[in-house]
């Protein structure tokens, strides 16, 4: 039953002293309720205290104060929030399936996780945390043991989100920022979308639309080495001596050359779309080799040396072509490593590997050990002084 002390609220009441029609939430508003949230974009919630009381420490905190004074005139709760109205239909719905029993999708974790951090939701932090960790190491053997044939599928949720996630999450989250900045500079559509307004502003860093644009920066020049290497086959296999020029890859540089106009977002995923081809040719040429009858081959190799090799090339010449891109690939990405994450350790072979060993040891979180919690609490305390410090709780003094 709502009753709202006309003296405390922060909103202009209707004369019956109810909330005004335009600023209640549509979609969270239980008549049954008892404690009113008004979010910093002024949207007024009205909800049961008892489901925030269970999952939401910040909440808890506030709601046990109250509950241990005794209410005087019975007027409703009113809370504050410093989180917009996004944000807290985003947990509230997260607490909505937890109840029912359903598990989100680890994109709808990440982007409630970014809500969690408002309102301490340990629940939502270690589910959301979890998942996280194994799309990370999903996404971390992808591109380390990828063969260059089947196309890398984009991520399975939005790289932004991942990113902010990870600063709101406790710590291992920060092991999955390198990789999921690779997603971000090869699988985001564009530079504009960089971060949705609506997403937390105190996890932005000013610094990541520079670490974007750099890291296109290499797949720029890897779209151009692959090219090169391509259109230089035939020289370069004549200067090392290793047999006679066989086929040339001219004709594959020229249909594999972006467009001019190309967005510099996609020259990510051009440059792994052109090893997929050489890989696919690779494929191709050799179920042909091996279906076409034995005295045959000869025939079309002679053929094919008269017509430049241009349609068909050899399984041999592909093979070459395929290995040098895969050479280039790796140094692109172990590249990509170092720009995040600067130079690996003295004994370690890959700057990857460290990432590795951390995603690969982490298969639970940590908050469940005593320095865990210790982090943790000073995590909430930040949290309290930066996001909520001036989360605003009013209570009836009349
Ligand atoms: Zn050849």
């Amino acid at each position: 039953m709502l009753n709202i002390n006309p003296q405390t609220a922060p909103f202009t009441l209707t004369p019956d002293n109810q909330v005004p029609e335009a600023i209640r939430d549509t979609e969270y508003w239980d008549d049954g309720g008892d404690v009113l949230l008004v979010t910093k974009d002024g949207t007024v919630v009205f909800l049961c205290m008892d489901m925030l009381i269970r999952y939401s420490e910040t909440i808890r905190g506030l709601l046990n104060h109250i509950a241990g004074v005794p209410q005087e005139g019975l007027w409703t709760p009113i809370l504050e929030l410093q989180c917009s109205v996004t944000e807290l239909r985003a947990v509230l719905e997260y607490l909505r399936l937890q109840e029912q029993g359903i598990q989100p999708s680890v994109d709808s974790l990440a982007r409630y996780a970014l809500s969690a951090y408002t309102l301490g939701i340990q629940a939502l932090d270690d589910t959301a945390l979890t998942g996280l960790l194994a799309c990370a190491r999903d996404r971390m053997d992808t591109y380390t043991n990828w063969e260059g044939i089947t196309e890398i599928r984009p991520p399975p949720l939005n790289p932004e989100h991942a990113i902010l996630a990870s600063r709101a999450l406790p710590e291992p989250a920060s092991s999955i920022l390198a990789i999921t900045f690779i997603d971000l500079s090869v699988f985001a559509p564009s530079k504009a979308a960089l971060y949705p307004s609506s997403e937390a502003l105190a996890l932005r860093d000013p610094n990541d639309e520079d670490t974007i644009i750099l890291l296109r920066e290499r797949h720029s020049e890897l779209v151009d080495s692959l090219l090169k290497l391509s259109r230089n086959f035939g020289r370069r296999r004549s200067l090392a001596k290793v047999g006679r020029p066989c086929c040339s890859f001219e004709a594959f540089a020229v249909d594999h050359t972006p467009n001019l106009h190309v967005n510099a977002a996609m020259k990510g995923r051009s440059a792994l779309s052109i090893i997929t081809a050489a890989g696919a040719a690779l494929e191709t040429a050799r179920s042909r080799e091996a279906s076409a009858p034995k005295d045959f081959k000869q025939e079309d190799q002679h053929l094919s040396d008269y017509k430049g090799h241009s349609s068909s090339p050899c399984s041999s010449c592909l093979t070459e072509l395929h290995l040098e891109m895969m050479r280039l690939y790796s140094l692109w990405l172990e590249d990509m490593g170092r720009l995040l994450m600067g130079e690996p350790q003295t004994n370690r072979f890959s700057v990857w590997d460290n990432i590795r060993d951390r995603l690969r040891n982490s298969q639970t979180p940590v908050l469940r050990t005593k320095s865990g919690l210790r982090q943790r609490i000073g995590r909430f305390c930040r949290r309290m002084l930066h996001t909520v410090g001036d989360l605003l709780f009013r209570r009836d003094v009349a």
